[in-house]
């Protein structure tokens, strides 16, 4: 699914991501866990798609095409999914426009018919009863005076509608009470179905223990310092990074 090869990644000159490697299988939960300012970010970002990111060198594969070469919207057409830590505000769009928006593009991407406004509102309905999301989140503008948890729920409530292959979250758990928490984790493992990838960056346990990873990995420095399995989760509970990041 993703292939990951050396990749060195630079803002302004400064090296950020230094001779990165991963490899996500079909199906697997990869966990990313690290100190502030180790990387994490940067790499979530870089596989979505951003222009403040300079790939010096490295090689990054999905589904056996070039990742880099590809613009943030064929990304996405092609199936990456990234929550963002910050999600974008847009006033005056109203969200079931936006989500419809963003569903087509990928539809056409896949060589699929857009879904009209009527088929659209059924569409998202299940999804928004799915994950018991409230539905008056679909007539606002697009999460300007959203509060975290209604732009967390939004974030996921896009990832669900647009069914992409491999699911970034960045952060997702952040600052959420136990019930967004719940949604999040929801929305994740509806999505999971043997065929799907997920990266997870997370600082906390907690939401590891509704989205069960296949492995874990911790990045010091721009790199992947560590690799294993949930274990590896409560080692860094209960002895923090300094193991790791000497
Ligand atoms: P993490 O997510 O692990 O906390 P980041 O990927 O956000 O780490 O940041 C890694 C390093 O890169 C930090 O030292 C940060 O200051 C730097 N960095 C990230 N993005 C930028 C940027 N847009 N401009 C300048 N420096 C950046
Ligand atoms: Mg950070
Ligand atoms: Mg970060």
């Amino acid at each position: 699914m993703l292939s990951i090869k050396d990749l060195n990644v630079s803002v302004k000159n400064n090296v950020i991501l230094n001779r990165l490697n991963l490899e996500v299988k079909l199906g697997e939960v990869h966990a990313i866990m690290g100190p502030n300012g180790s990387g994490k970010s940067t790499l979530a970002t870089t596989l979505a798609g951003s222009e403040d990111y300079d790939v010096t060198s490295g090689q990054v594969l999905f589904k056996g095409c070039n990742l880099l070469e590809l613009e943030p919207e064929e990304r996405a057409g092609k199936g990456v999914f990234m929550a963002f830590q910050y999600p974008l505000e847009i006033p005056g769009v109203s969200n079931q426009f936006f989500l419809q928006t963003a569903v087509n593009a990928v539809r056409k991407y896949r060589k699929q018919s857009p879904l009209d406004r009527f088929d659209f509102a059924d569409f998202i309905n299940t999804k928004i009863a799915l994950l018991h999301i409230p539905a008056d989140l679909l007539t606002r503008s697009v999460n300007v005076g959203f509060s975290g948890g209604e732009k967390k729920s939004n974030d996921i409530l896009q990832m669900v509608a647009l069914e992409p292959d491999l699911c970034i979250l960045d952060e997702t758990d952040s600052g959420l009470d136990i019930d967004a928490l719940k949604m999040v984790t929801h929305g994740v493992n509806t999505l999971q179905n043997g065929e799907r990838s997920f990266i997870i960056v997370t600082h906390y346990q907690r939401i590891l223990d509704y989205i069960q990873p296949d492995y874990v990995h911790v990045m010091n420095q721009g790199r992947i310092v560590q690799s294993g399995d949930f274990s590896l989760v409560k080692k860094i509970e209960e002895q923090g990074y300094g193991w790791l990041t000497k």
